[in-house]
């Protein structure tokens, strides 16, 4: 690693100049490197996981996951590089139990007419069914927002409540700007439960391990702590400027960066009006996870509703000195801030015997090179997500979880296109000069 300050200029020609160390950059140099191509990587932040932030929190005993955590058992790339980097899985505790909370109060059911609630869900499950088809009801849902949507059902109370709660783990920001599609997908069709089902694992050396012992296998040179201002394509190669002065040129670039840290770059020659675009706008993915340390929750019981905004929180697993972890999700816009009067309303809702013993987030929205959590794609901005728009253009290729057309917003994403983006650029690097 190097972090002495002042100017420098690379002299030898570094085959790709990687910006952002996150799980997309870090990847894309090991991948590189298995092409036999060098690359330096240069990362805002002084540690390397971007979105995969994992670290001890008190006596958690390993490490804790303030960002993405949760790897799926259908993410083949993300299970086949920790396999390879020697990072074993954790499966998620067993569900025990679902409970709800709403108005500061614990709620054995999510709703006072269950009739009512049933035939909602059914409704939405139907629904769901039909979203990977031609049909009309799909091609409609396709094109609404999610509050476009529950208005279109007109369904009551308890079961907009209870779609919200998973609102908060899936389409993750403003309901009436992002589509319908982010929760209601064919999938969703085995019912409710299937969104926490299907996260299978998480790391057991944490997810931002991954991003350090990429690197460390693929010999890459990195700089951390100093963010690029300007990427230049001059043609012959491609040149950054650092925000402390330093100029780092390459002979090709990957831009592995959220969207939304996108428009603190200069690019030379401009972004194409489709990448524009999404530079200017961005997105909308605003959820907060929070995370609160308790004693006494089962690890395995999830818990819905709506208390102070928060409105899906899971019984994680037990830490060494026998409380439990517990990962609690809701929308930024109506959370605020969390506070200890806050996070205690909260916990005895929703788990009415816990002790809160603490709490701990991170925050997504507000940080300079995130400036949001995972992907919340806006109806409007959809077209400009389209794969042909951030392919190789010139000497630069782009990758991130948020341009993943296969697995958008995930982990997963983030190696997909940072896999594809790694290949596109061999092909520029065989054709010299
Ligand atoms: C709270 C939360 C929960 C999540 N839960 C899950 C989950 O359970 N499962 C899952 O699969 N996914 C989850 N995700 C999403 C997942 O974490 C991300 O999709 C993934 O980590 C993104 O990887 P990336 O490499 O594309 O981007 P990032 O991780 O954002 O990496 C980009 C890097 O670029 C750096 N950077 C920014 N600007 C500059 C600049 N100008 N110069 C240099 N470097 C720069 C950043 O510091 C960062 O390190 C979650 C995300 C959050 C925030």
């Amino acid at each position: 690693m190097d972090n002495a300050p002042g100017p420098r200029h690379y002299a030898a020609m570094t085959d790709t100049l990687i910006i952002g160390g996150g799980l997309a950059g870090t990847a894309a140099a090991l991948w590189l490197a298995d092409l036999g191509r060098s690359s330096i990587i240069v990362e805002a932040r002084a540690r390397l996981g971007g979105r995969a932030h994992s670290r001890a929190w008190g006596n958690s005993g390993g490490p804790v996951e303030y960002g993405g955590g949760w790897i799926r058992a259908d993410h083949a790339e993300m299970i086949g590089l920790t396999k390879r980097l020697g990072i074993g899985l954790v499966p998620r505790a067993d569900i025990i139990g679902h409970s709800y909370f709403r108005d500061g109060t614990w709620q054995a059911n999510p709703a006072e007419d269950m009739a009512q609630y049933e035939a909602g869900i059914a409704t939405l499950l139907t629904d769901a069914a039909q979203m990977n088809d031609d049909t009309p009801t799909a091609r409609a849902i396709h094109g609404m927002t999610l509050r476009a949507y529950l208005d279109h059902r007109g369904f009551p109370a308890s079961v907009v409540r209870e779609i919200m709660a998973w609102w908060a783990i899936s389409g993750s920001g403003a309901p009436d700007l992002i589509g319908a599609n982010e929760y209601v997908t064919a999938k969703l069709a085995k019912g409710l439960m299937v969104k926490v089902e299907e996260l299978a694992f998480t790391a057991e050396t944490g997810v931002a391990s991954i991003a350090q012992q990429a690197v460390a296998a693929s010999g890459a040179e990195t700089i951390l702590g100093d963010a690029v201002e300007r990427l230049e394509d001059c043609g012959s190669h491609v040149r950054a400027t650092l925000g402390s002065g330093r100029v780092v040129e390459a002979a090709t670039a990957l831009v592995a960066l959220p969207i939304n840290a996108l428009a603190q770059i200069r690019f030379l020659p401009a972004l194409s009006p489709a990448q524009d675009n999404l530079r200017r706008r961005g997105h909308e993915g605003r959820a907060l996870k929070l995370l609160i340390r308790a004693k006494g929750p089962k690890p395995g019981h999830l818990a819905t509703g709506e208390t102070l905004g928060i409105r899906w929180i899971f019984a994680d697993r037990s830490l060494p000195d026998g409380s439990t972890l517990l990962i609690a999700f809701g929308l930024r816009d109506e959370t605020g801030e969390p506070d200890p009067a806050m996070v205690a309303t909260v916990l005895a809702a929703a788990f009415p015997d816990a002790d809160l013993l603490g709490f701990d987030w991170h925050d997504w929205v507000n940080d300079p090179f995130a400036r949001g959590t995972w992907v919340g794609a806006t109806l409007a901005s959809l077209p400009d997500f389209a794969a042909e728009h951030w392919g190789r253009r010139g000497r630069i290729a782009f990758a991130g979880s948020d341009l993943s057309s296969a697995e958008q917003g995930w982990m997963e994403g983030a190696l997909l296109t940072a896999r594809a983006a790694a290949a596109a650029l061999q092909t520029r690097l065989n054709q010299n000069p």
